[in-house]
C-alpha cells in the first residue's frame, strides 16, 4: 500500500478547516511509463535502418565520391538500404497492428477456416525456411470462430519465430486438435530453446532474448506481444515450454465456445 502513488489537491483552506482531495494514480503513471517506454523504444528501433540510409545518401551526393565506388560497391549499398527500409515497414505495420489490437476497437468475427489458413501458412513458412527445416503438420477438421487476420497474424508470428529460432535440420511441428475445454494450436520446434527466466517477459513489446539473434533473422521485437493481445480478444490462453539447446512449444488455447465443427 505504502509504494502507492498519490496525487493529493487542497481544496479549501480556512482557520478550521482544510479539504484535501487524494486521488491514487499509480495506475496512471504505471500506463505513462510504459507508454514512454515504447516511444523511446520505437524510436530507437527506427533511428538504427535510418542511420544506415541516410549515411548512403549523404555519401550518393558527393560525384566524386561515387565515380571512385566500384558499381558492385554501389549496388551492394543500395541492397542494404533496401532491406533496412524493408524492416522499417514491417516494423511501421507491426506497430500499427498493435496500436489497433489495444484501441479496444472490435472486429467482425467469422467463421476460420484453420485447416485451409494452416496450411496456407505452412507453405508461407516453408518459403522462409528456405529448404532447411524439416516440417509436420496434424490438423482436425474443426473451424475457429474470431478475427482472420487477427488469427492469421498470430499463425505468421509462432510459425516464423520457430524458422527463425531453429538452426538448418530443425524439424518445426504444426498441431490444430481437439480438447475436452476447447482447441489447441501448437507449433512447436527443435531450436535454441529460451531460458526459463525470460519466458514471463517474452510477450513484453520489444523484449528479446537475444537482440543480435533477433536482428540478424529479421526480428521487430512485436511478434509475441501481437499474439497476446490476439489472444486476449478471443479469450484464448498461451502457454510456452522451452528447454535452451532442445526447442520449444508455443500453445494455445481456445474456448470452447469459438468453435464450429
Ligand atoms: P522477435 O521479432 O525478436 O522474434 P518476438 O516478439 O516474436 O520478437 O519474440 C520475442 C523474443 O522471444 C525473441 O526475440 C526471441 O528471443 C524469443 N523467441 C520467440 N520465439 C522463439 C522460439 N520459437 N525459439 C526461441 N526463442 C524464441
Amino acid at each position: 500500500y505504502l509504494s502507492r502513488q498519490l496525487e493529493v489537491t487542497l481544496i479549501e483552506f480556512e482557520e478550521e478547516s482544510v479539504i484535501l482531495v487524494s486521488r491514487d494514480i499509480t495506475e496512471t503513471e504505471r500506463v505513462d511509463a510504459m507508454r514512454r517506454d515504447f516511444i523511446a523504444n520505437a524510436s530507437h528501433e527506427l533511428r538504427t535502418p535510418l542511420t544506415v540510409i541516410s549515411g548512403f545518401l549523404e555519401y550518393a551526393q558527393d560525384p566524386d565520391a561515387m565515380a571512385n565506388t566500384p558499381v558492385e560497391e554501389q549496388q551492394r549499398q543500395m541492397k542494404l538500404m533496401h532491406r533496412q527500409a524493408e524492416h522499417m515497414t514491417i516494423l511501421v505495420s507491426d506497430m500499427l497492428m498493435l496500436s489497433r489490437l489495444e484501441s479496444e476497437m472490435r472486429v467482425e468475427d467469422v467463421d476460420i477456416d484453420m485447416p485451409r489458413l494452416l496450411e496456407q501458412q505452412l507453405i508461407a513458412a516453408q518459403a522462409l525456411s528456405n529448404g532447411q527445416h524439416e516440417f509436420m503438420a496434424d490438423v482436425v477438421q474443426v473451424k475457429l470462430r474470431g478475427s482472420h487476420q487477427e488469427i492469421d497474424s498470430v499463425i505468421t508470428n509462432l510459425l516464423s519465430n520457430a524458422v527463425r529460432y531453429t538452426p538448418a535440420g530443425g524439424v518445426i511441428s504444426l498441431k490444430w486438435s481437439v480438447t475436452q475445454e476447447g482447441a489447441v494450436l501448437s507449433v512447436s520446434d527443435t531450436g535454441v530453446g529460451i531460458a526459463p527466466e525470460h519466458l514471463p517477459r517474452l510477450t513484453e513489446r520489444f523484449y528479446r532474448v537475444n537482440k543480435d539473434q533477433s536482428r540478424a533473422s529479421k526480428g521487430t521485437g512485436l511478434g509475441l506481444a501481437i499474439v497476446k493481445h490476439v489472444l486476449i480478444r478471443h479469450q484464448a490462453e498461451l502457454k510456452i515450454h522451452s528447454n535452451v539447446g532442445e526447442g520449444s512449444t508455443f500453445i494455445v488455447q481456445f474456448p470452447k465456445e469459438r468453435l464450429l465443427k
